[in-house]
């Protein structure tokens, strides 16, 4: 029998809470549960999901603890594994992520653009708090962290808690790995076998085939380039209209090096011209979640606390989230199956700084992860590569010694920002719109 895991979910009141717990309640004959918890600083945001969960769980899964707390000794006693989704700031401050660099003419983007900078600098306590909660409580846990800016976040965890047992992933090379199943003919992306190399949201597939080894490549390729990823099926989180236009797209991005096939954030550096053109600054992404995402979900849990029950209701499943169930499923029982992580570089692009946090398939097992070499990569990614991970690092040193100077040449370097007259002054703007979550910088 397969031992029963304790779980918490930190960030408790995130939009996507519902669609975890759905995919790991789909899943519990591969990875059984004893216990759920949910983990928030925010009481009532967090109360709208838990009471919903609450009651689910009890009509459906009545041996299943169920906890929703905003006491982190409650909260990170006796997990197994923690699933952070933080949003230090939630919409609110996303919104200023996306909005404000757009005053000065830059384009907000919320992870790896000037708005993922201002994200990032609010994120690295926050993740660092969580982290430290669990090795305080329960120090023989992981945490699975897919908090954004992951980037940033995976930098300043390598650089402040070298040995904690954080593992740093994203979703969207799934979501991409989804669509190109569907476009040779294959259902589930586990059907594919990948190579892929870059940082994240800034990465891009060198091999894809089949698990016979047949090189889908050629097929694939041939329908980005005429299509980009638009066409293809996809989770139900990437269907706003912002999204549509990213996978059509990514035609645009992948025709910079036909070799390979890009992850579709690249269009933000590619052609920010066109980003510009195609962005409303008083209606931004954030504005769709708000709209679409987040009233859906609350008003799905807000339904079932209203009835009392949540009878003849059907939870939308995160079912590409059941990656989470297989990192999780690799460490416990050490399959050492193959995952796209982020990571220390430590030699795995031979030709790129053995400190850059890099995305690159590894195998995860009992004692954690192992890099799978990727080569020398070519000039054009290594050289793109270079200047992002640079601002990466800076804004991680920005928050660590509390340095305007580091945030200035950081965005200064970020290739979506023109000039360092406009960084500064966005700069000032962004400091004034992130005071009490910012360090004070000098
Ligand atoms: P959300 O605002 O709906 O939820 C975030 C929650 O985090 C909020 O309830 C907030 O109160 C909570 N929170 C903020 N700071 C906290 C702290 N210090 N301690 C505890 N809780 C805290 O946001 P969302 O849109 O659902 O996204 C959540 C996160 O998940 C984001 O970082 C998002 O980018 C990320 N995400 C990552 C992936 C991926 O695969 N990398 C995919 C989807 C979402």
């Amino acid at each position: 029998m397969t031992q029963k895991h304790s779980i918490v979910v930190a960030g408790g009141g995130s939009t996507f809470t519902p669609g975890i717990i759905g995919m790991l309640l789909d899943n519990l004959d591969r990875f059984p549960l004893r216990k759920i918890k949910l983990y928030d600083n925010d009481e009532k945001r967090q109360e709208v999901i838990g009471k919903a969960l609450e009651i689910l769980l009890k009509e459906r899964h009545p041996e299943i603890d169920f906890v929703y707390t905003t006491d982190p000794k409650e909260g990170f006693t006796d997990v197994d594994f923690v699933l952070a989704q933080l949003r230090v700031g939630k919409y609110e401050m996303r919104d200023r992520d996306e909005k404000v660099p757009l005053k000065h003419g830059c384009i907000g983007q919320e992870t790896c653009g000037p708005g993922g900078l201002a994200y990032g600098m609010r994120s690295i306590g926050g993740v660092l708090e969580i982290l430290d909660y669990m090795e305080e409580y329960s120090p023989e846990a992981w945490m699975l962290n897919y908090s954004n800016p992951a980037a940033i976040v995976a930098e300043a965890t390598r650089r402040l808690r070298p040995d904690s047992k954080i593992i740093n992933i994203c979703d969207m090379p799934i979501d991409l790995m989804y669509k190109m199943a569907d476009m040779v003919g294959l259902k589930e992306w586990q059907e594919l076998d990948f190579s892929y190399y870059g940082l994240n949201h800034f990465g891009w597939f060198t091999e894809i085939t089949d698990k016979k080894g047949n090189d889908l490549m050629p097929q694939i390729k041939e329908h980005v380039s005429v299509n980009g990823f638009a066409d293809g099926i996809g989770t139900s989180q990437h269907l706003d209209p912002s999204w549509v236009e990213t996978f059509t797209k990514a035609k645009d991005v992948y025709a910079l090096d036909p070799e390979t096939i890009p992850n579709t954030y690249l269009k933000y550096y590619f052609y920010p011209d066109f980003v510009m053109e195609h962005t409303d600054p008083e209606h931004t992404r954030v504005d769709e979640v708000r709209e679409g995402r987040e009233k859906d979900v609350f008003g799905f849990c807000q339904n079932i606390i209203d009835k009392g029950t949540a009878e003849g209701v059907e939870i939308e499943l995160d079912a590409h989230a059941t990656y989470i169930v297989d990192l999780a499923i690799a460490l416990a029982e050490n399959t050492k199956e193959r995952f796209l992580l982020i990571v220390e570089n430590n030699g795995a692009i031979p030709n790129f700084d053995p400190t850059a946090m890099v995305e690159i398939p590894c195998l995860v097992g009992k004692n954690g992860i192992e890099r799978i070499n990727q080569g020398y990569i070519p000039q054009f990614q290594k050289g793109l590569m270079e200047q992002q991970v640079s601002v990466e690092k800076l804004v991680v040193e920005a928050w660590v010694e509390g340095s305007y100077q580091k945030m200035w040449q950081a965005l200064t370097l970020s290739a979506t920002v023109p000039s360092a007259k406009v960084a500064k002054e966005l700069l000032d703007d962004l400091i004034e719109a992130n005071k009490g979550y910012w360090p004070e910088l000098n």
